[in-house]
Formats: C-alpha cells, structure tokens, sequence
C-alpha cells in the first residue's frame, strides 16, 4: 500500500530527528501532501497511526497541508490551477508543448512539534518516491 509505505517513511525520519534531539515525545507532525502527490488522506492518516505505535511518535497527531497543483505554460507564461484529473493543456494558447509543473508534487514533513526535548530538530527532508 503506497500510504502505508509513505507513513512508515515518515515515521523513520522523525524517529531519527527524535533521536539527533532527544525528543521523548511527538506532539503533532505536520505534511505537505500535493494534490498530484496519489495519496489519499483518509488512508494515510489510518497508516500513519498503526506506523506510530511503539514508537516516539505514539499518540503523535497528523496534519496534512493539501498542496494545490500549479502548472505554467513556458510559450506563453500563463500559470493556472492544473486541478484534478490534471489538466495539462495551457488555457492561454492551448499548447502542451512546454509545460512546467510549478507545484503538486509535494511530499514532505513541513513541521513537527515536539511534546518535551528542543524545538529546534528540524525534519525537513523530502520523502523518497518509491515506485
Ligand atoms: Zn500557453
């Protein structure tokens, strides 16, 4: 399952920060999921929490931050929203022959707040794409 394997990830890097810290316990972790991200919300908040139990972040509350997709048109420099199913096709000039993806990938722990220890760990590493 492709949520189960993202909380996992998700789970190890803020263990190991916990860890660097000495942070003993999770408050809240908070997640930049873009909209072209495939993750179901619902879903990995259910895995994030079987991923949680016996570890640090036990109990640790999950926030998701939904990223809105953004593509823009190189030809012309027209930006819009790309929506979902994604629509690639420039509204200005029609073209899809240079497009950019300016955002919706997103997949990545914004914040984490930490319930004892310092709050200075800072987790901020992309989470790998598996696939
Ligand atoms: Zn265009």
């Amino acid at each position: 399952m492709h949520e189960m394997s993202i909380a996992m990830a998700v789970v190890a890097q803020v263990e190991e920060a916990a860890r660097a810290g000495g942070a003993r316990a999770v408050g809240e972790v908070r997640l930049q999921v873009g909209e072209l991200a495939g993750v179901v919300p619902d879903a990995l908040a259910f895995c994030f929490e079987l991923a949680c139990a016996g570890t640090v972040l036990e109990g640790a509350a999950l926030v998701t931050d939904a990223v809105p997709a953004r593509a823009r048109c190189l030809p012309c420099a027209t930006a819009w929203a790309v929506g979902m199913p994604p629509d690639l096709c420039c509204p200005g000039c029609g073209s899809a022959a240079g497009t950019e993806l300016l955002s919706g990938r997103e997949l990545q722990i914004a914040a984490v707040t930490w319930e004892d220890g310092p709050d200075c760990v800072r987790v901020r590493e992309p989470i790998p794409e598996e696939r």
